[in-house]
């Protein structure tokens, strides 16, 4: 389903052209400034609420690599670099990536927090950095107007265990008992 939300916010934020998009997939993997390939985050109130008054400093700063391994996208925590999968960029639902992006760039401002990125002492699901990542994708989600049912479907990775998915959900308030969800990759 698509929601006008959705049109009208990937149309303000122009997540990516498909210019670039085509270009990238010839040229291959290197790093690229993260504003070359993703315009208009500055504006995005739910990016201001992570990074603050350092919002255009960081994008500025954050680095981004395409990658074919696979997956949708990670922080390296090595280098602190956005690593995207060329596949999910160019095939993966753009609503997804927009979120997905949000998601990466709370990591983003805890990595340069010093904040440990893969506390082994936690599960996914209850970690604290992931957490916080999940709670601005899908703050920013509901303010798009996207229906529970949407979000739990964004949230329905295939490497998310049953009890991971329904941990998350219930921290996030959101209702997914309803029906199987699955993301498509
Ligand atoms: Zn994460």
């Amino acid at each position: 389903m698509i929601y006008w939300r959705e049109l009208l916010m990937l149309r303000l934020l122009r997540v990516f052209t498909m210019l670039r998009i085509n270009r990238l997939l010839r040229t291959g993997g290197t790093v690229h400034p993260f504003t070359e390939y993703f315009k208009g985050f500055e504006k995005s109130e739910s990016v201001r609420r992570i990074f603050g008054g350092e919002t255009e400093k960081m994008l500025r700063n954050l680095k981004v690599e395409f990658t074919w391994t696979g997956g949708y996208m990670w922080v390296n925590a090595a280098n602190g670099h956005l690593m995207v999968s060329s596949k999910y960029l160019k095939n993966g639902d753009k609503v997804d990536i927009y979120l997905d992006i949000i998601h990466e760039l709370v990591h983003v401002k805890q990595l340069m927090n010093g904040e440990e990125l893969f506390d082994a002492n936690y599960g996914y699901a209850e970690r604290p950095t992931e957490v916080e990542a999940y709670r601005h994708a899908v703050d920013e989600a509901k303010r798009l107007g996207l229906s529970d049912e949407r979000i739990c479907t964004y949230l329905r990775t295939e490497w998310m265990s049953d009890r991971d998915f329904e941990g998350l959900a219930k921290t996030l308030n959101l209702n997914c008992s309803s029906q199987a969800y699955a993301r498509q990759a």
